[in-house]
C-alpha cells in the first residue's frame, strides 16, 4: 500500500474516539457507492475487491444490483456489498471515504464547506463541547495529511458531486477550502 495513503488512514483513525461502539448495528453510512479515491484503485483490485468505473475518472465498490440479463440498476444508492450481518467486512481495509464519515463535504460554487454529517449516531451523541473538539481534531487531520491525498480525495467529491443529484443533508460547518492552482486551501 502507498505510504501516503498508510499515513492518512492512521491519522483518520484518531478524528473519532470510540466511535465503533455507535456503528454496530447501524448502517446508515453504508447505503452508499462507496468512492475510491486514486490511490485506492489498485489495492482495491490487487484485493479481488470488484470496483466500478464511472466516465473513466471515478471508482467506486461494486454493489450494484443487477437484473436477469446483468444490466446494473442504477436507481438508487446501493447497500455496500461489504455490509453483511450488520457490520462491515472489511472494516480494516476500508477506504478512506468510510474512514471520513462522518465527515461530509458540501460544495458552495467555487469553495467546499467540509462539515459534520448531524445523521450520524455517534455525532448526535457528543455534547456541543465534544463536536468542536472534533471540528478542531478535523482540521488537524486535513493539515497534517499528505495533501496529494487529501486534493484526490477532495477532487474526487468535487467529480461526484458533479454527476449526483443535489442531496439535502444536515452538516454542521469545520471549514471551507478554496481552490487555487488545482490544490485545495483552507480558508483561515
Ligand atoms: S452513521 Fe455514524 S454511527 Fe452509524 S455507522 Fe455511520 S459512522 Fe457509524
Ligand atoms: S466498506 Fe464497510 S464501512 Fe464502507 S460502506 Fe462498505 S460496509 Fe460500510
Amino acid at each position: 500500500m502507498n505510504k501516503k495513503i498508510k499515513k492518512t488512514y492512521k491519522l483518520a483513525e484518531y478524528l473519532f474516539p470510540e466511535i465503533d461502539n455507535y456503528c454496530k448495528n447501524c448502517n446508515t453510512c453504508c447505503n452508499t457507492y462507496g468512492w475510491l479515491i486514486d490511490n485506492e484503485v489498485d489495492d482495491f483490485l490487487d484485493k479481488k475487491y470488484s470496483v466500478f468505473q464511472i466516465n473513466k475518472t471515478l471508482h467506486c465498490l461494486d454493489s450494484f444490483v443487477r437484473d436477469k440479463s446483468n444490466k446494473i440498476i442504477i436507481n438508487k444508492i446501493p447497500k455496500c456489498l461489504f455490509y453483511k450481518k450488520n457490520r462491515c467486512l472489511i472494516y480494516s481495509n476500508r477506504p478512506l471515504d468510510c474512514r471520513l464519515y462522518p465527515i461530509k463535504i458540501k460544495f458552495k460554487k467555487n469553495k467546499i464547506i467540509v462539515g459534520l454529517s448531524l445523521g450520524c449516531k455517534y455525532v448526535s451523541s457528543l455534547s456541543e463541547k465534544e463536536k468542536v473538539y472534533l471540528c478542531a481534531r478535523a482540521i488537524v487531520f486535513l493539515k497534517k495529511a499528505p495533501q496529494e491525498i487529501i486534493n484526490n480525495y477532495l477532487n474526487i467529491m468535487k467529480n461526484v458531486n458533479s454527476i449526483s443529484d443535489p442531496k439535502n443533508f444536515q452538516i454542521k460547518n469545520i471549514v471551507e477550502l478554496k481552490e487555487q492552482n488545482g490544490r485545495w486551501k483552507i480558508l483561515e
